[in-house]
Order: structure tokens, then sequence, then C-alpha cells
């Protein structure tokens, strides 16, 4: 790990006004500070801002401040009432202790736990090709391990998947991101906040350098509809995904009169399959539609040798998930 300098934010104009990288819980810049993937020359923890809250919306959403440890948005009662799957979403990841340090704002940006990424040495001479950590140095997970690595997204650059559980909870809830920067303020809706790789994934998401996340807003709760995440990884906790699949579903009359899908452990960012809400679109609540659904929303994946075993597994937990979230 390099030296750095370490200062402390009181207010959102100081964090603004002070150049470094920002630090939250630091559960995860610090890992990747040791393994030099991130080398900041100067720190700013912004702990002590007030966006440690979640306030009910005129509107009747949500806003969720950037500080808000994970623990504290699963189990607020708003939360696990009216947006279930976010609730289970971030209570399937990672581990009691780091939820409770882990914030809403570090959750949005963790990075991919591709191992050639996180391998000290990669994208230096030498080491293994990484253009998300080295532009141009080619992409070792193509021909090498890639077992966890994405289906959905891809490129010939890269194949690295989106660990966030909590963001394809926000995915499905259309979350819209709040942020604050030296050119004032703007909001980013989910979709948009997150980068395929293309041929520049070092370029993960849309925030322009300085700029930090304040908050996060969910919409309305839409009525009689309900939400489930499900999680399938290799061991049942304290694991990344597999494959997962977030759903928020209204049925009617037996038919499907609303639906929100979108996957993780499949995508090279939070999936949200439009194809398969498609194909559920007034559709019976039933196996031939989820399966159709399942079918539609993995039509595009592009498996290699050692993740093809995922086509089939992301397919059985949308038709399972769907079967909760309908049932
Ligand atoms: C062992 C382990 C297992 C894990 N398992 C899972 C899992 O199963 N599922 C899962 O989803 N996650 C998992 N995680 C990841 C965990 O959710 C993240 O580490 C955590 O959410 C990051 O939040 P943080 O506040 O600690 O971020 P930090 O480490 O403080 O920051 C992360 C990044 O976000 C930036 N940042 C933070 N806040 C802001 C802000 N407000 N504005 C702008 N930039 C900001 C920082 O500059 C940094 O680049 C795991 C982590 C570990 C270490």
């Amino acid at each position: 790990m390099q030296t750095f300098e370490y200062l402390k934010a009181a207010s959102v104009d100081k964090a603004l006004s002070t150049a470094g990288k920002f630090i939250a819980g630091g559960t995860t810049l610090v890992d990747l500070m040791k393994l030099n993937v991130e080398q900041p020359t100067a720190l700013v923890d912004i702990n002590l801002l007030p966006l440690d809250k979640i306030d009910k919306l005129p509107n009747g959403g949500l806003r969720i401040g950037a500080m808000v440890r994970n623990s504290d948005l699963a189990w607020h009662p708003d939360v696990k009432e009216s947006y279930a799957v976010l609730s289970q979403a971030i209570l399937s990841g990672a581990s009691p202790q780091l939820r409770n340090m882990a914030t809403t704002g570090g959750n949005l940006l963790q990075r991919t736990r591709c191992a050639y990424f996180r391998e000290p040495t990669a994208g230096t001479p030498g080491g293994y090709g990484c253009n998300k950590r080295t532009p141009g140095t080619g992409c070792a997970a193509l021909e090498g391990y890639h077992r966890m690595h994405a289906i959905l997204g891809t490129s010939d650059h890269c194949i690295a998947t989106h660990p966030s559980d909590m963001c394809v909870a926000m995915a499905a809830l259309e979350a819209v991101i709040g942020v604050e920067g030296p050119k004032g303020k703007r909001t980013i809706p989910i979709a948009d906040f997150h980068r395929l790789p293309g041929d520049t994934p070092h370029i993960e998401n849309a925030l322009e350098p300085g700029e930090l996340i304040t908050h996060v807003d969910l919409p309305k709760p839409i009525e009689g509809a309900r939400s489930v995440y499900l999680k399938l990884r290799d061991r049942a906790s304290y694991e990344f995904a597999l494959a997962s699949a977030a759903v928020m579903a209204k049925v009617e009359g037996g038919h499907i009169r609303y639906v929100r899908v979108a996957m993780g452990g499949v995508g090279t960012k939070p999936w949200r399959s439009h194809e398969a809400e498609a194909a559920l679109a007034d559709k019976p609540a039933d196996a031939a539609s989820f399966r159709a659904a399942a079918q539609a929303a993995l039509a595009n994946a592009k498996p290699r040798t050692d993740n093809a075993f995922k086509v089939e597994l992301a397919k059985r937990c949308l038709v399972r998930t769907l079967k909760l979230a309908t049932a």
C-alpha cells in the first residue's frame, strides 16, 4: 500500500472542495488499496457528513442517504415492509460486521471481484492483462479462470461481473441516484449509473471526477405488488452470487399486471431484464410464462467454457423468484 494523506470532511461543501478519494465504510476501498488496485494520494473521510438518514418523500417514495449503513437500510421498517427485495438483497450479501460498516454510496461503487483485476501486479509488465486496471493490457479472464464471470453485457475487453446484491434490487426498484459535484447537483437513474465495459472497461459508472453520491431515491411502492430477491451461490452465506434475481410483481385475476426483473451474478452491471418483463406482461402467472421469461432474459447470454453453467442456473433462479413473487 502506498502512503496517503487522510482528511475528514464535516460538510458536503468541505468534502467537495477537498481533493482526494472519498472513503465511507472503507470495507472495499482499503482492500483495494492494499492490493495496489487503488492508489489514492489522499483520502477524504465522509463519515461525518449528514447523509445518514432514511426519509419518506412527499411523493410517497423513500430517500436513502449515501451514508446509511447497509444494515440500517436492510432492517428499516419501511424498507422491510414496502421494499422487501432491497432488504433481502442486502442481507444476502457480505457479513453482519461488513454490513454494519458498508454504506449505500460505497455499495453502489464497489468494484468487481475478478481475481485478475484484484491481483496486485495485474495490468503491469509481467502481470496478468486487465483492461480494467490498465487499458490495453488485455483480459486474462477470457481464456483463464472465469467460472464466476459475466455472461451478459460482456465485451472482448472485459467479462468481469458486477458483484453487488443491493444494486440488483435497486435496478428492479428503478432507484434514482442523487449526486453533487463541482458543477452542481444532478440525478442519475440506476439504469444509467453503471456502464457496460465495451472497449473502456476502466470507466465503470457515470460519475464525473469529484462527484459525491448524496442519496438514493426509491419510487413510491406499487400497491399490491410483492418483491423477492433470491441469490444462488457456492455456499449459503458470505459469498458472492453465481446468479441472483430481483423481482417485483403484481398479479390480478391470475395475470401479471406489473413486473420488474433484474439479475445479479451474471451481468457486467446490475442487469435489468426488459426482455423478461416483456415476456411476462399480461401473461398468466404460471410456470410456462416464467420459463418463457427466463428464456428471454438469457437469450443474449455469451457464456465461456467454465461459466456456461450460469445460463441454466440463472434461468432456474429467475423462474423460482417469479414463482415466489407471484405466489
Ligand atoms: C469479504 C467481503 C464480502 C462481501 N460480500 C458481498 C456480497 O456478497 N454482496 C455484496 O453486494 N457486497 C459484498 N461485499 C461488498 C460490500 O458490500 C462493499 O464492500 C460495501 O458495500 C462498500 O461500502 P463502503 O461504504 O465500505 O465503501 P468504501 O470502501 O468506503 O468505498 C467504496 C468506493 O466508493 C466510493 N464512495 C463511497 N461513498 C461514496 C459517496 N458517497 N460518493 C462517492 N463515492 C463514494 C469510494 O471512494 C470507493 O471508491 C463484500 C465485501 C467484503 C470485504
